[in-house]
């Protein structure tokens, strides 16, 4: 099969290798779509373990149809088409079985991404322990699916725990695909929503969305600007560009009592002034891709507002252009990047 692997800092190439076999608790997908996220950025930028040792396929967001089914495997049958929980979450800590597993405590790492323990999805089969899959519903694509796999769930939470509405003006700080997501989640939430983004083309893009106004924060301060109209501020935030710049003008785009989710990792410490934290009386908080409990949730909100996760995809390729592709989705100039397979 083919699969990308990182060989060096911004460096994809595609190669050819065996294809993978699953054991007996494991099922072989047939990738048909495949996305590029931040976090597979962050390993591109700067690859390292087992992505540079061994070439572990990089990957976390996958979908396709099921084509070989291991000796143990119960439920699950060749055709189905099906994505991936990507976490590798122990199913039995308070977290996981009250259907949060995207805190579980005894976590062994992910397909793909971060530590990376096994192989991922930018290639044409994966291999994945059935406890992990999760059924892609008729009415939505591959691509759709594999948007959900991360980014769509990481846009989704936060906007849930925020508790986002009609009543609220909502900062959406970065509009990479998770930014051009919570977008139109928010927007179709009731929420007004504000975009901020160096890129134009994403602004652009999330004013199709449905984003009232969008702002440039290279041109001057962003509170500032916001302000102009927005007197008071916003409501509600969500950080997800993971910019030190950005994480110190969150208490500037907000109300007193204001909320602010923070989901963009990228700097790993947060420099926010605790000063205006206290006397704003801010709440800020993390969270971390999505509750698998909510995986049906998010299908139900996309089928109710007859939106899809697709509407955020801006360029396509097939897995032989993986460097290309990685090389476009690194310019944060773009919308979702996807592979797509025959
Ligand atoms: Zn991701
Ligand atoms: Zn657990």
């Amino acid at each position: 099969m083919r699969a990308v692997r990182y060989i060096g800092e911004r460096q994809a190439i595609v190669q050819e290798r065996p294809d993978p076999r699953p054991g007996p608790k494991e099922v072989l997908i047939q990738m048909k779509a495949a996305g590029i996220c931040g976090s597979d950025l962050h390993l591109y930028r700067h690859p390292r373990g087992a992505f540079v040792e061994t070439g572990r396929v990089p990957g976390h967001e996958p979908a396709g149809i099921i084509a070989e089914v291991g000796s143990e495997v119960r439920g699950w049958s060749i055709g189905d088409r099906v994505t991936a929980y990507f976490r590798l979450i122990c199913g039995k800590c308070h977290y996981c079985r009250t259907g949060r597993g995207n805190v579980c405590i005894n976590r062994r790492g992910s397909y793909g991404v971060g530590p990376g323990t096994a192989d991922g999805a930018h290639a044409e089969y994966m291999v994945v322990e059935s406890q992990y899959l999760l059924k892609i519903p008729d009415d939505f694509s591959f691509e759709d699916a594999a948007i959900v796999a991360c980014q769509g769930g990481t846009a989704y939470y936060p906007l849930t725990r925020l508790g986002v509405s009609g009543r609220d003006v909502l900062v959406v700080s970065g509009l990479g695909p998770v930014g051009l997501l919570a977008t139109l989640f928010a927007t179709h939430m009731g929420a007004e929503v504000i975009g901020i983004d160096p890129s134009p083309d994403r602004r652009a893009f999330a004013e199709r969305l449905g984003a009232r106004q969008t702002f440039d924060p290279t041109v001057g301060p962003i509170g500032e600007q916001v302000r102009a109209f927005y007197p008071d501020g916003a409501d509600k935030l969500l950080e997800a560009s993971g910019a030190t710049p950005a994480h110190m003008a969150i208490p500037d785009l907000l109300k007193p009592l204001g909320m602010a989710a923070l989901v963009g990792l990228g700097t790993p410490e947060l420099r926010v002034s605790l000063n205006q934290v206290a006397m704003r009386e801010l709440i800020l908080f993390g969270t971390s891709i999505f509750p698998d409990s909510q995986y049906d949730e998010i299908w139900q909100f996309f089928r109710r507002h007859a939106i899809t996760p697709s509407q955020v995809v801006s360029h396509r390729f097939p897995i032989e252009q993986g460097a290309e592709a990685f090389r476009l989705a690194d310019t944060a100039t773009v919308g979702k990047v996807c592979f797509t397979f025959p």
